[in-house]
């Protein structure tokens, strides 16, 4: 490997294969439900409503898929992203500490890492007394893709 391969990688963002060690790996069993979810989740790409998956998955029962959805929450390969209605979509984990900056108008979502509150939440945690465990951030905006499309259109054709 010789500096190969590091374009950004924006859509699945691992492999079913990558996800199902993750499932063995946290010692849970890689079930024929689990991974037909799994692939289902790879074919709604981005990011996805419990709903959608449970229709893109209709061989697994929806009980089935709502607990997996929170198995795969828990041990962290999946979050979940609070759209700026307050909708819950679901997203494969890139791994690691993140947050999302999600799209108000299309509803694309990224990751980023960068999260620089450290000081905030030890100011936090001295005002109010409280043992912080985690956060949430959340960042909405209008995406280059939806800015371009709501840009007065730059090609009318000139004149009648
Ligand atoms: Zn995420
Ligand atoms: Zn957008
Ligand atoms: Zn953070």
């Amino acid at each position: 490997m010789t500096g190969a391969g590091s374009a950004p990688d924006h859509r699945a963002v691992a492999s079913t294969d990558v996800l199902e060690r993750r499932i063995s790996g946290s010692g849970h069993r890689v079930t024929a439900p689990r991974r037909a979810l799994l692939d289902a989740m790879q074919r709604l790409g981005d990011h996805f409503t419990a709903e959608g998956l449970v229709e893109a998955a209709p061989a697994v029962g929806r009980a089935t898929v709502f607990r997996t959805l929170r198995l795969l929450l828990g041990i962290g390969t999946l979050c979940q992203v609070v759209l700026d209605d307050g909708a819950i979509e679901y997203r494969l984990a890139s791994g690691g500490h993140h947050h999302h900056i999600v799209c108000s108008r299309c509803g694309a979502v990224n990751d980023f890492a960068s999260c620089d509150i450290q000081d905030l939440l030890d100011e936090l945690a001295r005002r109010t007394g409280y043992d912080i465990e985690a956060h949430r951030l959340e960042v909405y905006g209008r995406c280059a893709q939806c800015q371009r499309e709501l840009r007065p259109a730059e090609r009318l054709p000139a004149g009648g």
